[in-house]
């Protein structure tokens, strides 16, 4: 029985039907439909085993779990539904963790500001931590500690800035500490002490130097959600709005990568995802990607999965290296594998913004390229079997109406990308910080019709790409592939209803080119340091 319970909400505990992007359908409210409806399709329960613990959970919670069992600690991560089993009684401390526990985070802010209702993740992360079964553990005096990326929501700073989430911390008996940064080794001393009943600091914000070494960090002992698996962490891009590039760069040697993907394979899985904040950089010291470090990386991964995707990828370091990509997919795709999704963030549309807020974005090209990168980008990647999503941000400090409309320009160009455009509302992150939230009452006409814009080429672009994105084998497939086209036409129907769908006035610029050559591609203008 362990001492130390790991937990999340049920909406993280999921394999969201085997497709991680149909987590961000926890992102929303539920509208029309009850609640249920969402859990199905978008975050059926993770089976369990006698004990309640979950088959798949979290691949960062997978990491604390691992290190605090390297230290000796009795720890487990338990599904939410079975927490009753090990508290009031057994478990004498309780990590939490979360991507966005009060639904603050884009996109979860954007759509819960938008419908202005209670988002998903939000009222299911609500619903866990006030069961009887934490209130009397609590009220007996087990620890709580929260972690995760999200971890500054609960923090003391902005619970005092937003009330109403001190008033929830009040309802179920408090937080003794919030860990924000990379707590893979901190943990440890953390659990220790509240395993000793000794003070716990109640904030504590590492910093990036603090980070944890590659050789510091443990490998995962049980299977992570939808076999993600990490092969580095750090962004060295430096965009002002993002937590992540303030950390170094770190790169996993294969072997550590191997020993993962075992773990995953070991259960069955046969599906992953290569997680880190540019995949496309593996092994680099700098922004040009390295074929000798990337190849070799994507070959192991096939030896252990099926069908691999990527969790993120960057604009510019595709272009960098356009014909790397179908290097990629020579290794990648195969009778058993279609295509892969990865997340880009395109963000704007506006040169302009891109010197403002983000100049490390388009490195090693200039900002004034951004927007034909992108399109060019777009090109490689369906060429290539690639179908993203791709985010923009509403609302960055600096933003213009020009801007705006500079972005919406770039979706019309990409107004035949099979790809889905999800735009995120400014949230106050990383050099950032200290900048007020955009929210809904600022939306100004143009920043509005590029929701609309973006809304009415994602739901046009999910009709495209439904067939490709159901190409599992079972008896579910077919119904489910049902249930999601119905989905799709109801969503459809709502934002002709409500005045929300907009189409492109005008065709968008060729994106598929099957004669692409990418040797004719803007090249590098800055020398590439090693
Ligand atoms: S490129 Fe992405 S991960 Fe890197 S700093 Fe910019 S937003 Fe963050």
């Amino acid at each position: 029985m362990p001492e130390v319970v790991i937990t999340c909400d049920w909406t993280m505990m999921s394999n969201h039907n085997g497709k991680e992007f149909l987590g961000f359908g926890t992102t929303t409210p539920a509208y029309v439909f009850p609640e249920r409806v969402y859990k199905r399709l978008f975050y059926p329960d993770m089976p369990v085993d006698e004990h309640g613990y979950p088959q798949q959970a979290p691949y960062g919670m997978r990491k604390i779990e691992a290190s605090l069992i390297d230290a000796g600690i009795d720890a487990r991560i338990v599904h939410p539904s079975y927490l009753s089993r090990y508290m009031p009684g057994e478990a004498k401390v309780l990590l939490i963790s979360g991507h966005d526990y009060f639904g603050l985070n884009p996109p979860s802010s954007t759509f819960g500001g938008v419908m202005h209702k209670e988002t998903l993740n939000c009222l299911n992360f609500k619903r866990m931590l006030t069961q009887p079964c934490v209130i009397q553990a609590r009220a007996q005096g087990m620890k709580i500690i929260a972690g995760g990326p999200c971890a500054w929501q609960l923090a003391p700073p902005t619970r005092l800035k937003l009330p109403w989430i001190q008033e929830f911390v009040d309802s179920f008996g408090g937080i003794d500490s919030v860990v924000e940064g990379e707590g893979d080794v901190y943990v440890r001393e953390i659990v220790k002490k509240a395993l000793a009943d000794e003070f716990l600091p109640p904030h504590v914000v590492l910093a990036p130097k603090e980070a944890p070494k590659v050789e510091q960090i443990s490998s995962i002992k049980y299977p992570s959600v939808n076999g993600l698996i990490e092969i580095g962490r750090g962004c060295c891009r430096g965009c002002s709005f993002c937590s992540v590039t303030t950390r170094p760069t770190r790169w996993y040697p294969l072997e550590k990568i191997e020993e993962e993907l075992k773990v995953n394979a070991t259960i069955g899985v046969r599906k992953g995802i290569l997680h880190s904040d540019d995949v496309y950089f593996y092994g680099s010291p700098n922004v040009m990607p390295r074929e000798e470090k990337l190849i070799p990386l994507l070959r192991l991964a096939k030896r252990y999965y099926e069908q691999v995707g990527w969790s993120h990828v960057a604009v510019a370091s595709l272009m960098t290296k356009p014909k790397l990509l179908s290097k990629c997919a020579e290794v990648l795709i195969d009778d058993r594998q279609k295509w892969w999704g990865v997340e880009v963030g395109v963000e704007t549309g506006s040169p302009r913004m891109i010197t403002a807020a983000m100049p490390g974005k388009v490195a090693p090209f200039k900002a004034s390229q951004w927007p034909e990168l992108v399109v060019q980008a777009a090109g490689l990647m369906n060429d290539n079997h690639v179908y993203p999503a791709c985010t923009f941000i509403v609302g960055l400090p600096q933003e213009t109406e020009d801007d705006v409309l500079k972005t919406i320009d770039l979706i019309d160009d990409l107004w035949d990308f099979k790809a889905l455009l999800v735009p995120m509302f400014f949230v106050p992150l990383g050099h950032l910080k200290s900048r007020d939230w955009f929210r809904r009452d600022r939306l100004s006409p143009v920043q509005e019709e590029l929701l609309k814009r973006a809304l009415t080429h994602g739901l046009r672009q999910s009709k495209v790409m439904l067939d490709d994105f159901f190409d599992w084998e079972g008896r579910h497939t077919t119904a489910y592939r049902g249930a999601f086209r119905g989905f799709v036409a109801f969503l459809e129907l709502v934002a002709k209803m409500n005045g929300l769908w907009s189409p492109s006035s005008r065709p968008g610029r060729p994106i598929t080119d099957p004669n692409r050559t990418p040797d004719r591609l803007p090249l590098p203008t800055i020398p590439l340091r090693e």
